[in-house]
Protein backbone atom coordinates (compact mmCIF):
# COMPACT_ATOMS: atom_id res chain seq x y z
CA UNK A 1 0.00 0.00 0.00
CA UNK A 2 1.03 3.49 -0.70
CA UNK A 3 -0.11 6.39 0.25
CA UNK A 4 0.02 8.13 -3.29
CA UNK A 5 -2.75 5.47 -4.48
CA UNK A 6 -4.86 5.52 -1.58
CA UNK A 7 -7.24 8.40 0.23
CA UNK A 8 -4.92 9.61 2.54
CA UNK A 9 -5.75 13.26 2.24
CA UNK A 10 -5.45 15.21 5.93
CA UNK A 11 -7.06 18.39 6.46
CA UNK A 12 -5.09 21.64 7.94
CA UNK A 13 -8.24 22.60 10.19
CA UNK A 14 -11.85 20.76 11.06
CA UNK A 15 -15.17 21.73 10.16
CA UNK A 16 -15.90 24.85 12.62
CA UNK A 17 -18.58 22.70 14.31
CA UNK A 18 -16.61 20.02 15.42
CA UNK A 19 -16.65 20.44 19.04
CA UNK A 20 -14.96 16.89 20.26
CA UNK A 21 -11.34 16.39 19.68
CA UNK A 22 -12.00 12.63 18.29
CA UNK A 23 -14.24 14.48 15.61
CA UNK A 24 -11.40 16.61 14.75
CA UNK A 25 -9.13 14.77 14.63
CA UNK A 26 -11.23 11.91 12.46
CA UNK A 27 -12.21 14.46 10.06
CA UNK A 28 -8.75 16.34 9.57
CA UNK A 29 -7.45 12.88 8.95
CA UNK A 30 -9.91 11.74 6.90
CA UNK A 31 -11.05 9.11 8.76
CA UNK A 32 -15.10 9.74 7.96
CA UNK A 33 -16.69 12.19 5.78
CA UNK A 34 -20.15 13.52 6.88
CA UNK A 35 -23.04 12.30 4.46
CA UNK A 36 -26.23 13.65 6.83
CA UNK A 37 -26.52 14.79 10.23
CA UNK A 38 -25.28 11.92 11.91
CA UNK A 39 -25.13 9.82 9.31
CA UNK A 40 -21.05 9.21 7.87
CA UNK A 41 -18.86 7.43 5.50
CA UNK A 42 -15.69 5.51 7.07
CA UNK A 43 -12.85 6.09 4.17
CA UNK A 44 -9.85 3.81 3.49
CA UNK A 45 -8.18 4.92 6.72
CA UNK A 46 -11.11 5.07 9.16
CA UNK A 47 -12.54 1.85 7.59
CA UNK A 48 -9.16 -0.19 8.64
CA UNK A 49 -9.51 0.86 11.96
CA UNK A 50 -12.71 0.15 12.29
CA UNK A 51 -12.02 -3.74 10.97
CA UNK A 52 -9.90 -4.09 13.67
CA UNK A 53 -12.09 -2.93 16.06
CA UNK A 54 -14.59 -5.80 14.64
CA UNK A 55 -12.06 -8.19 14.86
CA UNK A 56 -10.92 -8.28 18.15
CA UNK A 57 -14.71 -8.36 18.92
CA UNK A 58 -15.06 -11.15 16.75
CA UNK A 59 -12.50 -13.32 17.83
CA UNK A 60 -13.65 -12.80 21.81
CA UNK A 61 -16.48 -13.78 21.26
CA UNK A 62 -16.23 -16.55 19.26
CA UNK A 63 -13.64 -17.38 21.45
CA UNK A 64 -16.88 -17.07 24.64
CA UNK A 65 -18.69 -19.45 22.12
CA UNK A 66 -20.80 -17.06 20.49
CA UNK A 67 -22.10 -17.57 16.83
CA UNK A 68 -22.30 -15.45 14.49
CA UNK A 69 -25.00 -14.83 12.86
CA UNK A 70 -26.45 -11.66 10.37
CA UNK A 71 -29.78 -10.22 10.89
CA UNK A 72 -31.82 -7.85 9.31
CA UNK A 73 -31.38 -3.86 9.23
CA UNK A 74 -35.34 -3.72 8.07
CA UNK A 75 -37.73 -5.22 10.40
CA UNK A 76 -41.51 -6.01 10.56
CA UNK A 77 -43.36 -3.48 12.83
CA UNK A 78 -45.72 -6.89 13.56
CA UNK A 79 -42.65 -7.86 16.16
CA UNK A 80 -42.44 -4.63 17.62
CA UNK A 81 -46.23 -4.96 18.36
CA UNK A 82 -45.84 -8.11 19.78
CA UNK A 83 -43.37 -7.24 22.07
CA UNK A 84 -44.89 -3.68 22.84
CA UNK A 85 -42.11 -1.52 22.25
CA UNK A 86 -43.84 -0.27 18.72
CA UNK A 87 -45.35 2.42 21.30
CA UNK A 88 -43.14 2.12 23.72
CA UNK A 89 -40.17 2.93 22.17
CA UNK A 90 -40.09 6.76 21.26
CA UNK A 91 -39.07 9.10 18.27
CA UNK A 92 -35.95 7.13 18.22
CA UNK A 93 -37.82 4.51 16.53
CA UNK A 94 -37.74 5.32 12.38
CA UNK A 95 -40.55 3.55 11.11
CA UNK A 96 -41.56 3.48 7.49
CA UNK A 97 -44.26 1.58 5.01
CA UNK A 98 -42.48 -0.31 1.81
CA UNK A 99 -45.04 -0.47 -1.27
CA UNK A 100 -47.58 -2.90 0.03
CA UNK A 101 -48.72 -0.78 2.37
CA UNK A 102 -46.67 -2.55 5.15
CA UNK A 103 -44.89 -1.28 7.96
CA UNK A 104 -41.44 -1.76 8.89
CA UNK A 105 -38.77 -0.29 11.29
CA UNK A 106 -35.22 0.60 10.57
CA UNK A 107 -33.22 -1.66 13.64
CA UNK A 108 -32.04 0.37 16.59
CA UNK A 109 -31.62 -3.16 18.34
CA UNK A 110 -32.58 -6.60 17.83
CA UNK A 111 -34.05 -8.09 20.77
CA UNK A 112 -37.34 -8.91 18.25
CA UNK A 113 -35.84 -10.59 15.34
CA UNK A 114 -33.50 -12.83 17.53
CA UNK A 115 -36.57 -13.81 19.44
CA UNK A 116 -38.53 -14.42 16.47
CA UNK A 117 -35.72 -16.74 14.90
CA UNK A 118 -35.26 -18.65 18.27
CA UNK A 119 -38.75 -19.20 18.95
CA UNK A 120 -38.24 -20.97 14.62
CA UNK A 121 -35.11 -22.59 15.27
CA UNK A 122 -35.07 -23.89 19.09
CA UNK A 123 -37.51 -26.19 20.02
CA UNK A 124 -36.08 -28.75 22.77
CA UNK A 125 -33.67 -28.04 26.04
CA UNK A 126 -31.03 -29.77 24.12
CA UNK A 127 -30.86 -26.71 22.12
CA UNK A 128 -30.01 -24.56 25.00
CA UNK A 129 -27.52 -22.35 26.05
CA UNK A 130 -27.79 -20.92 23.00
CA UNK A 131 -25.85 -17.37 22.35
CA UNK A 132 -25.84 -15.63 18.62
CA UNK A 133 -24.12 -12.37 17.86
CA UNK A 134 -23.69 -9.87 14.54
CA UNK A 135 -21.87 -6.65 13.85
CA UNK A 136 -24.87 -5.11 12.17
CA UNK A 137 -25.38 -1.39 11.04
CA UNK A 138 -28.18 0.29 13.79
CA UNK A 139 -30.07 3.32 13.06
CA UNK A 140 -31.44 5.39 15.91
CA UNK A 141 -33.20 9.08 15.31
CA UNK A 142 -31.55 9.94 17.79
CA UNK A 143 -32.42 14.05 18.61
CA UNK A 144 -29.07 15.44 18.64
CA UNK A 145 -26.66 13.58 16.80
CA UNK A 146 -23.38 15.16 17.88
CA UNK A 147 -20.01 14.20 18.41
CA UNK A 148 -18.97 12.56 15.15
CA UNK A 149 -19.57 8.66 15.16
CA UNK A 150 -19.80 9.13 19.40
CA UNK A 151 -23.26 10.03 18.84
CA UNK A 152 -24.48 9.03 15.14
CA UNK A 153 -27.84 8.27 13.53
CA UNK A 154 -26.46 5.18 11.82
CA UNK A 155 -23.59 2.99 13.59
CA UNK A 156 -21.58 -0.11 13.70
CA UNK A 157 -22.78 -2.37 16.89
CA UNK A 158 -21.97 -5.58 17.91
CA UNK A 159 -25.12 -7.03 19.90
CA UNK A 160 -25.14 -10.58 20.85
CA UNK A 161 -28.12 -12.49 22.87
CA UNK A 162 -28.43 -15.55 25.02
CA UNK A 163 -30.93 -17.90 25.68
CA UNK A 164 -30.63 -20.14 28.62
CA UNK A 165 -33.00 -22.88 30.00
CA UNK A 166 -33.41 -21.02 34.13
CA UNK A 167 -32.00 -18.36 35.63
CA UNK A 168 -28.39 -19.92 36.98
CA UNK A 169 -27.91 -20.60 33.17
CA UNK A 170 -28.73 -16.79 32.18
CA UNK A 171 -25.68 -15.71 35.01
CA UNK A 172 -23.34 -18.18 33.53
CA UNK A 173 -23.67 -16.87 30.14
CA UNK A 174 -23.80 -13.23 31.22
CA UNK A 175 -20.70 -14.21 32.76
CA UNK A 176 -19.02 -15.41 30.12
CA UNK A 177 -20.14 -12.11 27.67
CA UNK A 178 -18.56 -9.93 30.35
CA UNK A 179 -15.29 -11.72 30.79
CA UNK A 180 -14.91 -11.63 27.08
CA UNK A 181 -15.90 -7.74 27.14
CA UNK A 182 -13.01 -7.02 29.87
CA UNK A 183 -10.40 -9.11 27.13
CA UNK A 184 -11.81 -6.70 24.35
CA UNK A 185 -11.22 -3.77 26.27
CA UNK A 186 -8.04 -4.61 27.50
CA UNK A 187 -6.97 -5.60 23.82
CA UNK A 188 -8.27 -2.21 22.78
CA UNK A 189 -6.18 -0.79 25.63
CA UNK A 190 -8.71 1.42 27.36
CA UNK A 191 -9.10 2.79 30.63
CA UNK A 192 -12.35 1.71 31.83
CA UNK A 193 -14.84 1.09 34.77
CA UNK A 194 -17.32 -1.51 35.05
CA UNK A 195 -20.65 0.11 36.09
CA UNK A 196 -24.29 -0.70 37.57
CA UNK A 197 -26.67 1.19 35.29
CA UNK A 198 -30.23 1.38 33.82
CA UNK A 199 -31.40 -1.01 31.81
CA UNK A 200 -33.56 1.44 29.89
CA UNK A 201 -35.52 0.49 26.75
CA UNK A 202 -33.93 -2.24 26.21
CA UNK A 203 -35.48 -3.72 29.61
CA UNK A 204 -34.38 -6.67 32.07
CA UNK A 205 -33.46 -6.99 35.43
CA UNK A 206 -30.51 -6.29 35.63
CA UNK A 207 -27.49 -4.29 33.54
CA UNK A 208 -23.57 -3.01 33.43
CA UNK A 209 -22.64 -0.48 31.53
CA UNK A 210 -18.51 -0.37 30.35
CA UNK A 211 -17.28 3.37 30.59
CA UNK A 212 -14.07 4.65 28.64
CA UNK A 213 -12.58 7.65 31.19
CA UNK A 214 -12.81 10.65 29.34
CA UNK A 215 -13.48 14.63 30.29
CA UNK A 216 -15.80 14.43 27.23
CA UNK A 217 -17.55 11.47 27.98
CA UNK A 218 -22.05 12.66 28.66
CA UNK A 219 -22.07 10.43 31.28
CA UNK A 220 -21.31 10.94 34.94
CA UNK A 221 -19.87 7.51 36.96
CA UNK A 222 -19.14 7.02 40.57
CA UNK A 223 -16.88 4.74 42.18
CA UNK A 224 -15.07 3.73 45.73
CA UNK A 225 -11.79 4.00 46.19
CA UNK A 226 -11.42 0.19 46.49
CA UNK A 227 -13.36 0.39 42.87
CA UNK A 228 -15.52 -2.38 44.60
CA UNK A 229 -18.52 -0.20 44.05
CA UNK A 230 -19.34 1.41 40.67
CA UNK A 231 -22.46 3.06 38.90
CA UNK A 232 -23.78 5.09 36.63
CA UNK A 233 -24.66 8.44 38.31
CA UNK A 234 -28.06 7.87 36.60
CA UNK A 235 -29.15 5.25 39.44
CA UNK A 236 -29.81 7.89 41.90
CA UNK A 237 -32.33 10.14 40.49
CA UNK A 238 -32.22 13.35 40.57
CA UNK A 239 -29.49 14.44 43.53
CA UNK A 240 -26.54 16.56 43.12
CA UNK A 241 -23.56 14.90 42.82
CA UNK A 242 -22.43 15.74 46.66
CA UNK A 243 -25.15 14.74 47.79
CA UNK A 244 -24.98 11.22 46.04
CA UNK A 245 -21.57 10.90 47.92
CA UNK A 246 -22.45 11.61 51.07
CA UNK A 247 -25.05 9.06 50.84
CA UNK A 248 -22.88 6.66 49.97
CA UNK A 249 -20.01 7.72 52.15
CA UNK A 250 -22.01 7.52 55.09
CA UNK A 251 -22.91 4.22 54.92
CA UNK A 252 -19.56 2.41 54.54
CA UNK A 253 -17.20 5.67 55.33
CA UNK A 254 -15.42 4.78 51.98
CA UNK A 255 -14.26 7.88 49.99
CA UNK A 256 -16.16 7.98 46.82
CA UNK A 257 -15.55 9.88 43.06
CA UNK A 258 -17.03 10.93 40.22
CA UNK A 259 -15.60 10.87 36.94
CA UNK A 260 -16.87 11.11 33.61
CA UNK A 261 -17.05 8.28 31.00
CA UNK A 262 -17.97 7.32 27.34
CA UNK A 263 -20.16 3.92 27.43
CA UNK A 264 -19.11 1.40 24.75
CA UNK A 265 -20.46 -1.48 26.00
CA UNK A 266 -23.62 -2.57 27.52
CA UNK A 267 -24.55 -5.94 29.02
CA UNK A 268 -28.00 -7.07 30.11
CA UNK A 269 -30.01 -9.73 32.00
CA UNK A 270 -33.03 -9.49 30.54
CA UNK A 271 -34.94 -12.64 31.64
CA UNK A 272 -37.83 -13.51 30.14
CA UNK A 273 -39.21 -10.10 28.38
CA UNK A 274 -38.88 -11.15 25.00
CA UNK A 275 -39.21 -14.64 25.12
CA UNK A 276 -42.62 -14.35 27.06
CA UNK A 277 -44.23 -11.46 24.69
CA UNK A 278 -42.86 -13.12 21.74
CA UNK A 279 -43.79 -16.67 22.43
CA UNK A 280 -40.80 -18.71 22.57
CA UNK A 281 -41.34 -21.66 24.65
CA UNK A 282 -39.59 -24.72 25.41
CA UNK A 283 -41.00 -28.27 26.44
CA UNK A 284 -39.38 -29.62 29.04
CA UNK A 285 -39.61 -32.61 31.42
CA UNK A 286 -41.36 -30.18 34.25
CA UNK A 287 -43.38 -28.71 31.40
CA UNK A 288 -43.14 -25.29 28.91
CA UNK A 289 -41.04 -22.58 29.51
CA UNK A 290 -39.86 -19.04 28.55
CA UNK A 291 -35.78 -19.54 28.00
CA UNK A 292 -34.04 -16.39 29.96
CA UNK A 293 -32.02 -14.36 28.02
CA UNK A 294 -29.39 -11.61 28.10
CA UNK A 295 -28.30 -9.27 25.89
CA UNK A 296 -24.80 -7.82 24.86
CA UNK A 297 -24.01 -4.59 23.15
CA UNK A 298 -20.65 -2.84 21.73
CA UNK A 299 -20.54 0.23 20.37
CA UNK A 300 -18.13 -0.66 17.48
CA UNK A 301 -18.10 2.85 16.18
CA UNK A 302 -17.75 4.70 19.10
CA UNK A 303 -15.05 2.85 19.82
CA UNK A 304 -12.47 4.64 17.19
CA UNK A 305 -13.72 8.03 19.05
CA UNK A 306 -13.75 6.84 22.41
CA UNK A 307 -9.94 5.39 21.87
CA UNK A 308 -8.84 8.86 20.51
CA UNK A 309 -10.18 10.82 23.52
CA UNK A 310 -7.96 8.62 25.55
CA UNK A 311 -4.80 9.31 23.04
CA UNK A 312 -3.70 11.94 21.18
CA UNK A 313 -1.66 15.04 21.86
CA UNK A 314 -1.39 18.48 20.08
CA UNK A 315 0.12 16.74 17.18
CA UNK A 316 -2.85 14.28 16.68
CA UNK A 317 -4.19 11.17 17.20
CA UNK A 318 -2.02 8.58 19.09
CA UNK A 319 -3.51 4.89 18.31
CA UNK A 320 -2.99 1.76 20.10
CA UNK A 321 -1.50 -0.73 17.76
CA UNK A 322 -4.00 -3.09 18.30
CA UNK A 323 -6.40 -0.21 16.19
CA UNK A 324 -4.63 1.75 14.56
CA UNK A 325 -5.77 1.95 10.68
CA UNK A 326 -1.54 0.57 10.03
CA UNK A 327 1.09 -0.25 12.53
CA UNK A 328 4.11 1.31 10.57
CA UNK A 329 3.99 3.95 8.42
CA UNK A 330 7.66 4.29 5.88
CA UNK A 331 7.99 7.85 4.94
CA UNK A 332 10.57 8.10 2.46
CA UNK A 333 12.67 11.43 2.46
CA UNK A 334 14.13 12.46 -0.89
CA UNK A 335 13.71 11.45 -4.66
CA UNK A 336 16.57 9.08 -5.24
CA UNK A 337 14.57 5.73 -7.03
CA UNK A 338 16.76 3.28 -4.58
CA UNK A 339 14.58 5.17 -1.52
CA UNK A 340 11.62 3.58 -3.48
CA UNK A 341 13.28 0.03 -3.22
CA UNK A 342 14.91 0.34 -0.36
CA UNK A 343 10.56 0.88 0.78
CA UNK A 344 9.11 -1.72 -0.69
CA UNK A 345 11.70 -4.37 0.46
CA UNK A 346 11.48 -2.80 4.02
CA UNK A 347 7.44 -3.36 3.92
CA UNK A 348 8.23 -6.77 2.56
CA UNK A 349 10.02 -7.61 5.79
CA UNK A 350 7.32 -5.98 7.82
CA UNK A 351 4.69 -7.86 6.30
CA UNK A 352 6.84 -11.33 6.99
CA UNK A 353 6.74 -10.52 10.64
CA UNK A 354 3.18 -9.66 10.44
CA UNK A 355 3.04 -6.17 10.64
CA UNK A 356 1.15 -3.61 8.49
CA UNK A 357 1.96 -0.82 6.73
CA UNK A 358 1.85 1.48 4.57
CA UNK A 359 4.43 3.45 2.73
CA UNK A 360 4.46 7.30 1.88
CA UNK A 361 5.78 7.99 -1.73
CA UNK A 362 4.08 10.92 -1.83
CA UNK A 363 5.73 14.16 -4.01
CA UNK A 364 5.39 16.22 -0.47
CA UNK A 365 7.90 17.94 2.09
CA UNK A 366 9.64 15.36 4.50
CA UNK A 367 7.89 18.20 7.10
CA UNK A 368 4.34 17.78 5.40
CA UNK A 369 5.14 13.53 5.70
CA UNK A 370 5.96 13.47 9.58
CA UNK A 371 3.03 16.07 10.53
CA UNK A 372 0.58 13.72 8.71
CA UNK A 373 1.92 10.38 10.05
CA UNK A 374 1.59 12.19 13.42
CA UNK A 375 -2.11 13.25 12.46
CA UNK A 376 -3.30 10.24 11.37
CA UNK A 377 -1.78 8.33 14.64
CA UNK A 378 0.08 5.40 13.23
CA UNK A 379 2.59 4.13 15.86
CA UNK A 380 5.97 3.07 14.00
CA UNK A 381 6.95 5.86 11.71
CA UNK A 382 10.01 4.39 9.85
CA UNK A 383 12.60 7.37 8.47
CA UNK A 384 13.85 5.58 4.47
CA UNK A 385 16.64 8.56 3.45
CA UNK A 386 20.13 8.81 1.58
CA UNK A 387 21.43 9.50 5.00
CA UNK A 388 20.46 7.05 6.67
CA UNK A 389 21.08 4.67 3.46
CA UNK A 390 24.53 6.12 3.55
CA UNK A 391 24.93 4.63 7.36
CA UNK A 392 22.98 1.58 6.67
CA UNK A 393 20.73 2.51 8.86
CA UNK A 394 17.32 2.93 9.68
CA UNK A 395 15.22 5.24 11.64
CA UNK A 396 12.08 4.57 13.88
CA UNK A 397 10.00 7.27 15.78
CA UNK A 398 7.87 5.62 18.10
CA UNK A 399 4.49 8.05 17.72
CA UNK A 400 3.50 7.65 21.44
CA UNK A 401 7.04 8.16 23.12
CA UNK A 402 7.98 11.24 20.73
CA UNK A 403 11.33 8.98 20.48
CA UNK A 404 13.59 8.60 17.75
CA UNK A 405 16.59 5.74 17.28
CA UNK A 406 18.62 4.61 14.34
CA UNK A 407 19.47 1.47 14.29
CA UNK A 408 19.99 -1.70 11.66
CA UNK A 409 17.60 -2.79 9.87
CA UNK A 410 17.39 -6.13 11.56
CA UNK A 411 17.27 -5.13 15.04
CA UNK A 412 14.72 -2.57 13.86
CA UNK A 413 12.47 -5.41 12.98
CA UNK A 414 12.94 -7.14 15.82
CA UNK A 415 11.90 -4.36 17.98
CA UNK A 416 8.39 -4.39 15.64
CA UNK A 417 7.69 -8.00 15.88
CA UNK A 418 4.24 -7.94 17.23
P1 LIG B 1 -26.40 5.98 24.98
O1 LIG B 1 -26.77 5.97 26.43
O2 LIG B 1 -25.01 6.44 24.73
O3 LIG B 1 -27.43 6.65 24.11
P2 LIG B 1 -27.59 3.40 24.80
O4 LIG B 1 -27.54 3.03 26.23
O5 LIG B 1 -28.84 3.89 24.23
O6 LIG B 1 -26.41 4.46 24.50
P3 LIG B 1 -27.30 0.62 24.04
O7 LIG B 1 -28.70 0.35 23.65
O8 LIG B 1 -26.82 0.15 25.36
O9 LIG B 1 -27.02 2.20 23.90
O10 LIG B 1 -26.35 0.16 22.84
C1 LIG B 1 -25.12 -0.55 22.96
C2 LIG B 1 -23.92 0.30 22.60
O11 LIG B 1 -24.08 0.93 21.32
C3 LIG B 1 -23.69 1.45 23.54
O12 LIG B 1 -23.01 1.01 24.69
C4 LIG B 1 -22.87 2.41 22.70
O13 LIG B 1 -21.50 2.06 22.76
C5 LIG B 1 -23.37 2.17 21.30
N1 LIG B 1 -24.27 3.26 20.86
C6 LIG B 1 -25.52 3.52 21.29
N2 LIG B 1 -26.06 4.58 20.69
C7 LIG B 1 -25.11 5.05 19.84
C8 LIG B 1 -25.05 6.14 18.91
N3 LIG B 1 -26.07 6.96 18.75
N4 LIG B 1 -23.91 6.31 18.20
C9 LIG B 1 -22.87 5.47 18.34
N5 LIG B 1 -22.86 4.43 19.21
C10 LIG B 1 -23.96 4.20 19.95
MG1 LIG C 1 -26.74 1.48 27.08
Amino acid sequence: MKTSSYHYKTLKDSPSDAELISHKLMLRSSMIKLNASGIYTWLPLGLRSLKKVENIVRRNMDEAGAQEILMPMVQPSDLWEESKRLSEYGPELLRFEDRNDRSFVLGPTHEEIITDIARKTLNSPKDLPANYYQIQTKFRDEIRPRFGVMRSREFLMKDAYSFDIDENGMKESYGLMRDAYQKIFNAIGFDYRIVSADSGAIGGSASEEFHVLADSGEDKIIFSDDELFASNLELFGEKSDQEIIDQLHKKDGKKYSIKKGIEVGHIFQLGDKYSKSLSLSIQTSEGNINPLMGCYGIGISRIIAASIEQNYDEDGIIFPRSIAPFEAIIIIVGNDKNLLSEAESLKDDLTKIGVDSIIDDRNDSPGKKFKDADLTGIPFQLIVSEKNQKENLLELKIRSEGTSLKENKQNILTKLKP
